[in-house]
Formats: structure tokens, C-alpha cells, sequence
């Protein structure tokens, strides 16, 4: 995953409404955000936006992964040049509540103090628990571009012509190994 960055313009009409400033995410109401990027971004599958919490995805690889899913568990929005003319081939995409990947390092959490959005930090060995809330969703968003897929949508994947692309596996643990509890209760 590569980074990338909207116009200063498009920055600050996010500030004035769909950018939370206290986390620098979507805000949790806010659905597809369509951005306007000062560069191309990078021809590979993921990148994500600087500050923003936002993904810019590449279409065709979402399609691969499952049209009717990606619609369906992440908010899709338009990406344009910085000229104004649409960029196809991409997308931007977010979701809310975030997927908590725990840790079992240095783990610690807080509110966003605008927003109310859990903001969890950890090291080591990565895991969710428990098995995510929401049964129906194949596709999770855990901030920052980042997905995480079940393994049935990750085995409809041709790797090879994907490059950039790092996928690892992630269990789900019975215990947390970070000494918090169930934070979907919360969400
Ligand atoms: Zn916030």
C-alpha cells in the first residue's frame, strides 16, 4: 500500500465537513466521500490517503474480491484528478465501525474526544477477537486503506497479478493477549 494526498482544496472543504479533526477519519455518519487527489495514485490495488482515514482502491481488484460485498460493507466514493476529471479506475472507500486488529504489545485505546471513535494502538502478534459482530460482512475496514477479508473472498484472489499486495493471515483468538475486553459492545 502506497500513500497519496487530496488537493489542499479538497482538504479543506474535508475539514468544514466530512473530515473528523480530532482522529482524522470520515466521521461516523458519513458515508461515500468522493476525493480529488493532487497526483495519479499508484497502479496497485490499495493505497491509502494521507490524514484522512480513507482508501483509494483500484476497481478492478474490489471487483475480483466481490462486487456485490465490496457494495455492500464499504462505503464507495469517486476519485478525480486534481482538474476534475473522474479516475475511473478507482474508488475510494471507507467503513464504519472500524475492525479492531488487537495486539499483545504496548496495547492501549482512547476515545476520539469529537467523535467518540475507538482509536486502539498495539504491537506483536495480530488477531481479532472476538469473530466480528457483524456475521452478514465478508469485507472489514480497519482504518488507513486496510482491509480485512474472510478466507473464502481472499481464495477468490489471483495474487500473482496483483503486485504490492500484502495479505497475512489473522486468527481469531478465544482469549484477547491485550488485557481489554470485547470492544464491538462499544461500538
Ligand atoms: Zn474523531
Amino acid at each position: 500500500m502506497e500513500s497519496c494526498d487530496i488537493t489542499k482544496i479538497s482538504y479543506e472543504e474535508a475539514r468544514k465537513s466530512w473530515l473528523c479533526m480530532g482522529c482524522c477519519s470520515p466521521k461516523p455518519s458519513i458515508r461515500e466521500v468522493d476525493v480529488y487527489l493532487d497526483a495519479l495514485p499508484e497502479n496497485i490495488p490499495l493505497n491509502f490517503v494521507n490524514g484522512c482515514g480513507l482508501g483509494i482502491a483500484k476497481k478492478a481488484f474490489l471487483l475480483e474480491l466481490g462486487e456485490t460485498e465490496a457494495q455492500r460493507d464499504l462505503y464507495l466514493g469517486r476519485v478525480y484528478d486534481p482538474d476534475g476529471n473522474q479516475l475511473d479506475e478507482y474508488v475510494s472507500y471507507h467503513s464504519y465501525p472500524e475492525i479492531i486488529v488487537r495486539g499483545d504489545q504496548h496495547a492501549n485505546y482512547h476515545r476520539c474526544i469529537e467523535c467518540g471513535r475507538i482509536r486502539y494502538f498495539a504491537m506483536g502478534r495480530q488477531y481479532l477477537y472476538p469473530f466480528p459482530s457483524s456475521k452478514e460482512s465478508s469485507i472489514y475496514y480497519k482504518g488507513n486503506g486496510g482491509l480485512v477479508i474472510t478466507i473464502d473472498l481472499f481464495q477468490r484472489l489471483n495474487l500473482a497479478q496483483w503486485c504490492k499486495l500484502a495479505v497475512d493471515p489473522l486468527p481469531v483468538l478465544d482469549e484477547p493477549l491485550d488485557g481489554f475486553g470485547d470492544f464491538n459492545a462499544d461500538l
